[in-house]
């Protein structure tokens, strides 16, 4: 960057004790990562084919069935590649012959971008919205998958997860919402994520969890004969998580973390407990934004305002290029905006271990470097 930073030090009494603010990666709790190396010696370099690994993968399916409460017959599905992975691996595996997309920001556009140019597939129905809104799913005879993306990390956008009146699977991109957000189970069909946004681990994996409806999808598209790699095989994943397996080798530091932020989840309290304290942060950072003469939440609808991914815009007086970098030089890291929305913005990530302390110190700082540019 050639233009000049001014040299600002917040006053260590004002800065948080933990001044990782991303949207993802998120926040990894050092906790998580002393047990890591505790377990180390036993864990990291061993065979994901042998128990010790495989207990880990059983641990993270029977978790996360106790996290959201799964009714008798959803599976919890793993693969390598993350969330970017199971698009494609929905575009082979998942979609019949057509699905509809609600795109309203970086990530559900990316998902309708893929299915487009799938060869076997019938072209994707797109309904968008402006950015810093979200659309609603129009029920359609002809459409076989509902692709919703339960909160929009791009724009900070949350939309409901609920079935439209219609056939046809719900598939929600839940990659920063799961963990963060209630949800109902019976309203989904496939709900996937990866762990490195509200479950505070590393990336690399996807997860997803599916329905009987959805496992039943799968094993079709299996016996039709369709050509799929096998990398992107849903029928293969699934055969390889009933073992408790990943169909090649997954990262063992990634299983570790999310099987620990899973198990800490649980022990206070499950997914309750986490979207209420990720609605306690948003209440700390949304509330300063309104009170703000700087600051304002882009997001104009208060129901549709992301409880993890706050997205905060600034008047034009205040550079939010020049606030980053000067959070960043104080150890404030990755407020910037999403790189492709363009607008003189910061991003907040409230997930469950981001501390409410901490947000309201990193809202006392902002406020502090505001005074002073
Ligand atoms: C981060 C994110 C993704 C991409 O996840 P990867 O693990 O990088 O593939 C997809 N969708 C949403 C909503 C996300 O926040």
């Amino acid at each position: 960057m050639s233009e000049s930073v001014p040299d600002i030090v917040i006053p260590s009494g004002l800065l948080p004790a933990d001044g990782r603010f991303g949207s993802g990666p998120s926040k990894v709790r050092p906790e998580a990562v002393s047990r890591l190396v505790d377990a180390a010696p036993g864990y990291l370099g061993t065979s994901h084919r042998q128990r010790g690994v495989k207990d880990l993968i059983g641990k993270v399916r029977s978790g996360l069935t106790d996290l959201f409460d799964l009714p008798a017959g959803y599976e919890v599905l793993l693969g390598n590649g993350g969330a970017t992975a199971l698009w494609d691996a929905a575009a082979f595996g998942l979609i019949e012959r057509k699905s509809q997309h609600l795109s309203f920001g970086e990530f559900s556009e990316k998902f309708a971008r893929a299915v487009a140019s799938a060869p076997h597939l019938a072209a994707p129905q797109v309904i968008a919205s402006e950015l810093g809104t979200h659309p609603s799913p129009r029920p359609a005879g002809d459409v076989d998958v509902y692709a919703l993306t339960h909160n929009e990390t791009s724009t900070g956008v949350t939309m409901p997860v609920a079935r439209p009146n219609g056939e046809g699977l719900v598939v929600v991109d839940a990659t920063s919402a799961a963990g963060a957000m209630r949800v109902d189970p019976d309203e989904f069909d496939v709900y996937y994520f990866s762990p490195q946004k509200a479950f505070g681990a590393d990336g690399g994996l996807w997860v997803a969890v599916c329905s009987p409806a959805a496992l039943r999808r799968i094993e079709e598209i299996a016996a039709s004969g369709r050509a799929v790699p096998p990398f992107l095989d849903l029928k293969i994943a699934l055969d390889n998580s009933r073992l408790n397996q990943t169909y090649n080798t997954p990262a063992l530091v990634t299983v570790f973390l999310l099987a620990s932020q899973i198990e800490w989840m649980l022990e206070r309290g499950g997914l309750e407990w986490a979207a209420g304290r990720c609605e306690r942060n948003a209440g700390l950072v949304y509330g300063w934004a309104e009170a703000s003469p700087a600051a304002t939440p882009f997001v104009a609808d208060s129901r549709q305002r992301s409880p993890v991914t706050a997205t905060i815009d600034l008047v034009a007086s205040v550079d939010g290029k020049v606030l980053s970098t000067v959070l960043r030089a104080n150890g404030i890291v990755d407020t910037e905006p999403y790189r492709k929305l363009g607008r003189n913005q910061i991003r907040v990530g409230m997930w469950p271990a981001v501390e409410p302390e901490d947000l309201e110190a990193l809202t006392r700082s902002i406020d502090y470097v505001i005074e002073r540019l």
